[in-house]
């Protein structure tokens, strides 16, 4: 009997069963796929690290907590985790997204530098940021790569014992207050503990115990452009960054290895009725659109379109996430809803959760994304 089965093994679910093993704990990690993995949300290799948090000052002790935590994976392993590439959030003055940020660093004595749009033209000369605009830059925050970092977390919980039940998929979840049965295919896994961390799924997994969580899968775009003037975009010469305008919100990575500058819309995307259903990028016409115009606007003109993917976020309605126990169950937690900001955290929330799952007090409260705040809705 493992001490701890995960269902769903990519950024969070991983990341706890590292910790887990780590503590000594027995964990059986299963996947309906092999993480890192398309089918999720965490491909696309990288994802931004900010600590001066826009959504929210309360964000910032977990941030925090989490980049230590990519640090010291990073330096256990040596394997790239974390490029401190700085990040630029930049927009038009007054917005609520961009006063959060200062907040944020403010509250918690962060290093932020405040910028006007032609200090920012300057110094990274391909933006053409119009001059009512402003910026925070924080130079010690930067891009995760997350595949590697999901790899890095697998091969660490293999060689500390974990099993894994990779391409599995679940056919029933039986419980009583001493074990729970979760079935597969062919074979059963009987733990003391169950964590469900499924991403956009988790629905799917949670109604084998008839319940139903507030969450909304979204298909969302991402893509790789190349610059006439790529030289300008090269990591160490170009930070990542996020843009507010209070209407929309976009982000960008630096040209890591040659692959292009990576750039992506943070805020729509399209409703997924069925979230194992993906429609292909290019399928509609804002895909590719949105992110031309949006480039041809704040970086130069002589940029295209070179590759675009589609992948998902799992929004709550107010977008924070959801970490708790399952209602009635003792023995069950559910981490997901990660509203298309999650992955930064993924090292932190992993180790929370494990302390939480050990019945010891996490490292950082997770107090706020408890699911009776939803309780109308479950
Ligand atoms: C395009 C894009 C850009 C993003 N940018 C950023 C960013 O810059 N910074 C940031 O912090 N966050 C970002 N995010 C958000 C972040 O990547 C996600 O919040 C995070 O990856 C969610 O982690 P998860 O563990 O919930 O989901 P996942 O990593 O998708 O893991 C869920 C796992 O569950 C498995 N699973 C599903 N169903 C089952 C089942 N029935 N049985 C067993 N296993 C199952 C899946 O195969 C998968 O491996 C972005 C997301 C996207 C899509």
């Amino acid at each position: 009997m493992y001490d701890v089965i995960i269902i769903g093994a990519g950024s969070m679910g991983m990341a706890a069963g590292y910790y887990l093993t780590e503590s000594g704990q027995t964990v059986a990690l299963i996947d309906a796929f092999d993480p890192p993995h398309e089918e999720g949300s965490h491909h696309g290799e990288t994802r931004l690290i900010r600590h001066a948090y826009g959504e929210g000052s309360s964000y910032v002790p977990l941030a925090l907590h989490a980049q230590r935590l990519w640090e010291s994976l990073e330096k256990k392993t040596n394997e790239r985790i974390f490029a401190k590439t700085g990040v630029l959030n930049f927009g038009p003055k007054d917005n609520i997204f961009l006063e959060t940020v200062k907040k944020s660093a403010e509250e918690y004595l962060l290093p932020l530098e405040v910028m006007t749009a032609k200090d920012i033209n300057q110094r990274w000369p391909g933006f053409q940021l119009d001059k009512d605009a402003i910026g925070y830059f924080e130079k010690s925050s930067g891009v995760l790569f997350s595949e590697n970092a999901i790899r890095t977390y697998r091969m660490l919980a293999e060689k500390n014992g974990a099993d894994l039940y990779m391409n599995r998929f679940v056919q029933s979840i039986k419980t009583s207050t001493e074990q729970i049965t979760v079935k597969l295919e062919n074979e059963a896994v009987v733990g003391t503990k169950l964590l469900i961390a499924a991403g956009k799924r988790t629905n799917q997994v949670t109604k084998l115990l008839n319940i139903k969580l507030p969450l909304i899968p979204l298909r969302k775009t991402f893509s790789w452009m190349t610059a006439a003037k790529n030289s300008l975009y090269k990591e160490g010469r170009f930070p990542a960054w996020g843009y507010d305008d209070g209407n929309s919100t976009y982000y960008g990575f630096p040209d890591i290895n040659e692959k292009g500058l990576k750039i992506g819309r943070h805020d729509g995307g399209r409703l997924l009725d069925d979230p194992r259903v993906l429609e292909r990028f290019g399928t509609y016409p804002e895909d590719e659109q949105e992110v031309v115009d949006f480039t041809h606007k704040h970086l130069l003109k002589n940029i295209e379109l070179k590759e675009g993917k589609v992948c998902t976020y799992t929004n709550t309605p107010d977008e924070d996430f959801i970490i708790d126990y399952l209602p009635e169950y003792e023995n069950i937690m559910v981490a997901c809803g990660f509203s298309g900001h999650g992955f930064k955290f993924a090292s932190g929330i992993g180790e929370c959760l494990a302390n939480m799952l050990m019945g010891k007090q996490p490292a950082v409260s997770l107090e706020s994304f408890r699911l009776s705040r939803f309780d109308d809705s479950i």
